[in-house]
């Protein structure tokens, strides 16, 4: 995609796709094949004053769809289970890209979970889909839920009763998350006597 420039004056935009009305540049002129003597249309700076827009990417929405859908589960099919924790809320939080995909954590006032956004792919095996983490191998559970397709869990706690807060549970869900992505010790020091990773955190393997 041409690069699109703005004026460091005026704030116009110069639209490759567009070209220029005023200038009479037709459109799909680049900014660099602009004549010498093109001027800002509206400020008549000079070419020099135009600079890159930084294009930002826009958020991907699945985190946020989500949450509405959990929400919703919250309002509906968990409402009156008995194992709600009731001072935490619905919040998925630090998605990033992983392996094609998109991997975070979602918070809901009955679990802790890992959830992966897969790539487009075969579904899973409804047994669940062992992924390839920086910790070891570690088995999603495939769900398949309204605006997101087939999404992929991985439940760190549930129910999650003993969390006074959501910032509790947030920062559990934040440092589960990091171990995950964080390969294990190499165990260099076998009379070593506190405990490695892997074997603290055992429960996430399969
Ligand atoms: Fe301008």
């Amino acid at each position: 995609m041409a690069a699109v420039r703005e004026c460091g004056v005026c704030w116009y935009v110069y639209d490759p796709q567009a070209g220029d009305d005023v200038w009479q540049v037709p459109p799909g002129t680049a900014f660099d094949d602009l004549p010498a003597e093109w001027r800002c249309p509206r400020c008549d700076s000079g070419k020099e004053r135009f600079l890159p827009v930084r294009e930002e990417a826009p958020a991907d929405p699945r985190p946020r769809t989500l949450e509405a859908v959990y929400r919703e589960i919250h309002r509906t099919k968990m409402a009156d289970v008995p194992i709600l924790n009731p001072a935490l809320a619905v919040e998925a939080l630090d998605f990033a890209p992983f392996a094609g995909g998109l991997l975070g954590a979602l918070v809901t006032p009955w679990s802790v979970n890992a959830v992966f956004f897969p790539p487009k792919g075969p579904p899973a095996p409804p047994m669940g889909r062992a992924r390839a983490l920086p910790v070891g191998v570690v088995t999603f559970l495939p769900q398949t839920l309204p605006g997101l397709g087939e999404v992929e869990l991985l439940s760190l706690f549930s129910p999650a009763l003993e969390f006074v807060d959501q910032a509790a549970a947030v920062a559990v869900a934040r440092e589960c998350l990091k171990l995950l992505l964080t390969p294990p010790e190499v165990e260099e020091q076998p009379a070593q006597s506190q405990p490695s990773r892997r074997e603290l955190f055992g429960f996430l393997r399969p």
